[in-house]
């Protein structure tokens, strides 16, 4: 019989072909999995009793004959009745296409799910089915269409149940009539579904015969392609760590081993399975997107999850497996899909949970490894609220002497001493300990605790904590004022000096401070540093998020402090009793220079300045 498709929209097998011409590729996941669902019914029907008889090898086959310019995905399922033909594949496969494909028009959607059999007509210009239903006294059917909506359908001989797909792939298309091409695809998508599936065979060395006959022989065996229960199948408790790692060198072979893993399993309010894995990350923080594979009931979707798994979950690598993703929905609408939302609280909960047992069991390894842990749950605790919570109970910061604290225990540790008149818990910090040596020593010999955070995030996780004011957290750089002032107290400074004493040394440091600097005169103590130059935090914070957001100018940010100690005995015993300003202000250059200098900001010129005048006096 020959029989046209209802057509109630315009053609669409022009559409077809010219549908994104990089994903051609699909067609082959499309039909394989057909074959898969057409097999696994079977098995149901089997279990069921209903399908009785020989249910024999299930194994799919893709057959390449690259002369004839056949690509065949056959089958040993179910198989098609005539009237399933007519109602599956011209009516329901051909307007769910057309729906797809109109869907399609102006959406980016996930792995291009949705355009199912007729995604044949992107590489074939004729295709042919040939099946025979698994019910008892079912006839052969040989349905043929050339991608135009009429189509043949003739009763035919076959000798077993299923189906055969035959693609009379076409000359733009005939790379897919090559060997590995054919096998790469096979392997990026159908690497883990459920059922076998042989593409040709391979040849492997098999022993032969007892003891002094024992021969190696190259035999001929199905080249199956696929692995039918992956690792996230399987349940955790009959898994070994060795199994993890081995499952990770097989998705990642190039990659370090990772630090640990968690095994996702789920069954409501949605379905999700998978194994997300820990990589090393250091102080990386480029991130290594495009490693945490999709997939849908164990075949491949995409490995761009970037709208269904939040940017920091991004770095874990690994797969996860869910039918209940909506796929043949445009990528912008997935963030708002409920699901989609769902799973990833799930995935960051299971994060949390797991990063708090490592915790919790062995400190000193966690401690050893928050290295590179500390910047994914840092990232985590600025992106998401919910987990920040959570992970206040495994948060770590490390002071300059080595020491690591929980964040709450660390509070503990300085309230006491580092609270500043708003009772605010002040934590001193530098993200550069050798070029902060002069500061960090002063603070610690004050009795102040100083952290180290130096890896890329910390300006913004530092933030974060700020931002949450329950916490009481306020942070300054070290180097951001005098270490009197680091912690602001109530307190009166005496100062040895008069008014007008002090007015003058003010002024003799203003004649020479001549690059942006700003003068302040305080009454420290003697045995503090004649000059420091401090970087008001406020400022220096500005001017950072300024960079980052790639904004030059304002340079009135770069200014910072030249603070004088108006109390110590270079000022009091010796500035101050020199008559001729121009002596006043050599001395203020020296000091000056010689703060600068201290603290790692003498340079250029003015270094080779300094050095010749200091040489000279000698
Ligand atoms: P979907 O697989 O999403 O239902 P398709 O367009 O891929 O959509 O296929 C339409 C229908 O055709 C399937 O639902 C199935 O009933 C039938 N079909 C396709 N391929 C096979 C096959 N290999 N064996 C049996 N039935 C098939």
């Amino acid at each position: 019989m020959k029989g046209t498709i209802s057509v109630q929209t315009e053609n669409i097998f022009p559409i077809i072909k010219k549908f994104l011409y990089s994903d051609h590729e699909i067609f082959l996941r499309e039909l394989v999995s057909n074959a898969v669902d057409a097999t696994t019914k079977l098995q149901v029907l089997a279990q069921r009793g209903e399908a009785t008889g020989e249910i024999g090898d299930t194994t799919i086959e893709v057959l390449l004959d690259a002369e004839a310019k056949t690509l065949t995905i056959r089958d040993r399922g179910i198989g098609m009745t005539e009237d399933e033909v007519q109602r599956y594949l011209n009516q329901i496969a051909f307007s769910s296409a057309a729906e797809f494909l109109d869907k399609y028009q102006d959406s980016a959607i996930i792995g291009h799910f949705g355009l199912g059999f007729y995604s044949a007509f992107m590489v074939a210009d004729q295709v042919e089915v040939v099946t025979r239903s698994w019910q008892p006294g079912a006839e052969g059917v040989r349905w043929v269409c050339e991608g135009s909506p009429e189509f043949t359908l003739e009763k035919v001989d076959k000798a077993g149940r299923g189906t055969d797909v035959i693609l009379h792939i076409n000359d733009e298309n005939a790379a897919f009539l090559e060997r590995y091409r054919v096998e790469d695809l096979l392997e990026k998508y159908c690497r883990f579904l459920p059922v076998p599936i042989q593409f040709g065979t391979r040849t492997e060395s098999v022993s032969t015969g007892e003891g002094e006959e024992a021969q190696t022989e190259q035999q001929e065996v199905p080249n199956i392609i696929n692995e039918t229960r992956p690792l996230w199948k399987k349940t955790p408790s009959d898994l070994k760590d060795e199994d993890y790692l081995a499952f990770y060198r097989s998705l990642y072979p190039m990659a370090p081993e990772p630090m640990f893993w968690i095994h996702l399993n789920i069954d409501y309010p949605f379905n999700l399975t998978g194994v997300l894995y820990f990589p090393k990350l250091g102080n990386a923080m480029e991130v290594t997107r495009n490693k945490i594979h999709l997939y849908c009931n164990q075949v491949f979707v995409t490995d761009d999850v970037r709208e269904i798994v939040p940017e920091w979950l991004q770095l874990l690598h690994g797969v996860i497996d869910s039918p209940d993703i909506p796929l043949n929905v445009s990528r912008s609408y997935l963030q708002s899909d409920t699901n989609v939302k769902k799973i990833s609280e799930y995935i960051a909960r299971k994060v949390a949970d797991k990063l708090h047992e490592l915790f919790k069991a062995d400190r000193p390894a966690y401690e050893q490894k928050w290295r590179d842990l500390g910047v994914f749950v840092k990232y985590g605790m600025i992106a998401d609220p919910k987990f920040q919570e959570r992970a206040m109970a495994f948060s770590l910061v490390e002071n300059t002497a080595g020491e690591v604290f929980l964040l709450n225990d660390y509070k503990e540790k300085i309230k006491t001493n580092q609270t500043d008149k708003h009772g605010k818990i002040v934590c001193i910090y530098t993200n550069d300990p050798a070029g902060h040596d002069a500061y960090i020593r002063s603070a610690v010999q004050r009795g102040y605790d100083v952290l180290k955070l130096d890896v890329v995030l910390d300006n913004h996780w530092i933030q974060q904590l700020e931002y949450k004011s329950e916490l009481g957290f306020v942070f300054v750089r070290v180097d951001s004022d005098t270490v009197d002032r680091l912690v602001q107290k109530d307190e009166q400074k005496e100062s040895i000096l008069s008014e007008k004493e002090i007015e003058t040394v003010k002024t003799s440091f203003e004649k020479v401070v001549t690059d942006g600097g700003r003068v302040e005169c305080q009454p420290l103590a003697p045995e503090d540093l004649p000059v420091q130059v401090t970087k008001p935090e406020f400022l220096r914070r500005m001017k950072e998020m300024q960079a980052l957001h790639g904004m030059g100018g304002a340079d009135f940010l770069d200014s910072y402090n030249v603070v004088v100690n108006t109390n110590h005995p270079l000022v009091v015993q010796k500035m101050v009793k020199l008559d001729k300003d121009e002596e006043r202000q050599q001395l203020a250059q020296y000091l000056y220079d010689l703060a600068l200098l201290h603290q790692g900001m003498l340079r250029g010129e003015a270094l080779t300045r300094f050095v010749g005048n200091t040489l000279e006096k000698l």
